[in-house]
């Protein structure tokens, strides 16, 4: 390019101001004969746009390529947006191209009452061909439930049992990258959005992910014309989404309502037995390397089963941990000591004073014996405060019913200690950090 504008520079044509203009350009690419130029201010444009200007600088600029070419103009601010046609073919053909985890299979998905319907719904839609009876099929239900786990079982399913069932799965996050992406390049690059779309509409199975992510309007519009051809064609549509359909705030109603069209299915917090056997599958073939006791895995079932990938989380904490300190075996003891910090309070469980008395004696390393007797040890008086700190800035408790719980102490007591508390957290930067502490165990998901 620098090339470029010293011919034309030395060739007289134009004048002095406006070869400044000129010069401040630069050359993006050249690819399929086109140049593309890019400019910064719209002095530069109407300069370039000029037939004699535009001539002259193509015949240089043709005559130093090598080939005739022609000239495109861009705005510089557009050029960032602007990728390469190669990069774009890539992005979209890797998205179109997908691959699953080979991990979430049916087979290594643990059934219980609580994700039985959501189970048998994917994959009773993979044996059907033609016609499909509920369409679209609509999974919803909170985090680390198994969503995602399943629609990967479809594409595995599928893969191996009809390869030529053409399956497409995108979390809707990344198809809206690639929608985006596609219509920023439309102008240059000719129609991607319809060739993506057009690519779209050939698949079989279409499973979208976290449809609560399709946020973007000119990309649900796009989807929303995809999906209308995908039914019409017979294709087999399985979407998540972390809510029920009427509460997807975020997206048309037109969309909705087709999504209620179809079947809902809520997939929920597996059930202890479920739990159980989710932990066990896991540690299925490696029973030598790390032992556990059954009343380990109790524990964590109960503990950890809001998320299962909370759940699976927490045991792989304990056999890491296992493995720094080569236990004999993995009991409660270890399991407590180890995910001592981890959840007190399950999400949707509410916070009540048994649990900030829990969390309370837990962070001290103290018993309700302890926390409840008459000793006036400094660090068992601490305990008390922070308990009664949080019960009442927390839950409101009355004094006397916090009182009940600390060994029946009397309102009184009680209301001085919250008054100490309250000096303590002002003076005393241990104590404010144990209340931090405790507040986060009580907090954490
Ligand atoms: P979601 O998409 O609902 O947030 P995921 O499908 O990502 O949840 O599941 C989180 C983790 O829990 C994954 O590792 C998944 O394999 C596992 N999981 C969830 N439910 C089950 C189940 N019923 N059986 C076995 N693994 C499960
Ligand atoms: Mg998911």
């Amino acid at each position: 390019w620098k090339q470029v504008l010293d011919q034309v520079e030395q060739s007289n044509f134009f004048t002095e101001d406006t070869l400044r203009w000129i010069k401040n350009t630069t050359l993006f690419k050249i690819e399929n004969s086109i140049a593309y130029i890019s400019y910064r201010s719209m002095v530069t444009k109407t300069i370039l746009n000029k037939e004699e200007t535009k001539n002259m600088i193509t015949s240089v600029l043709s005559e130093v390529w090598g080939s005739d070419v022609t000239i495109q103009l861009i705005q510089y601010k557009d050029m960032e947006k602007l990728m390469p046609e190669e990069e774009i073919q890539q992005r979209t053909n890797q998205l179109l191209k997908c691959t699953f985890n080979e991990e979430y299979t049916f087979e290594n998905f643990v059934e219980g009452k609580s994700n039985q319907e959501a189970y048998a719904a994917c994959l009773a839609c993979c044996n059907q061909r033609g016609t499909h009876m509920f369409n679209p099929i609509m999974i919803y239900g909170n985090s680390g439930l198994g969503k995602t786990h399943l629609l990967h079982a479809i594409g595995n399913y599928l893969k191996e049992e009809r390869p030529e069932c053409n399956v497409f799965y995108a979390y809707s996050g990344d198809l809206v990258s690639i929608l985006i992406d596609a219509m920023k390049s439309k102008n240059v690059h000719g129609n991607t959005v319809d060739k993506v779309k057009s690519l779209l509409v050939q698949n079989d199975y279409f499973l979208i992910d976290d449809i609560q992510n399709l946020t973007r309007e000119s990309s649900q519009e796009i989807f929303f014309t995809v999906y209308n051809e995908l039914i019409s064609r017979g294709a087999q549509i399985v979407i998540t989404s972390d809510m029920h359909p009427n509460e997807l705030n975020g997206l048309p109603t037109r969309l909705v309502s087709r999504f209620n069209a179809g079947l809902s299915i809520n997939i929920g917090k597996p059930e202890f037995e479920t739990s159980k056997a989710i932990l066990k599958k896991k540690i299925e073939g490696n029973e030598e390397a790390c032992q556990i006791e059954e009343e380990v895995l109790d524990y964590l079932a109960q503990k950890f089963s809001n998320d299962v990938r909370n759940l699976e989380g927490s045991l792989n904490r304990l056999i890491f941990n296992a493995t720094l300190e080569n236990p004999d075996v993995i009991d409660i003891n270890f399991a407590q000591r180890i995910l001592m910090n981890e959840v007190i309070v399950n999400e949707n469980d509410e916070l009540t004073i048994k649990k900030i008395k829990k969390a309370v004696t837990r962070f001290y390393g103290l018993t309700y014996k302890d926390i409840e007797g008459k000793s006036r040890q400094k660090k068992l008086m601490n305990a008390r405060h922070v308990f009664v700190y949080l019960s009442r800035e927390l839950l409101h408790k009355a004094y006397i019913s916090i009182g009940q719980e600390l060994g029946n102490r009397d309102h009184t007591t009680i209301s001085s200690s919250y008054e100490r508390a309250c000096q303590l957290i002002k003076n005393d930067v241990n104590f404010k950090m144990a209340v931090e502490k405790v507040q986060e165990m009580l907090e954490k998901k």
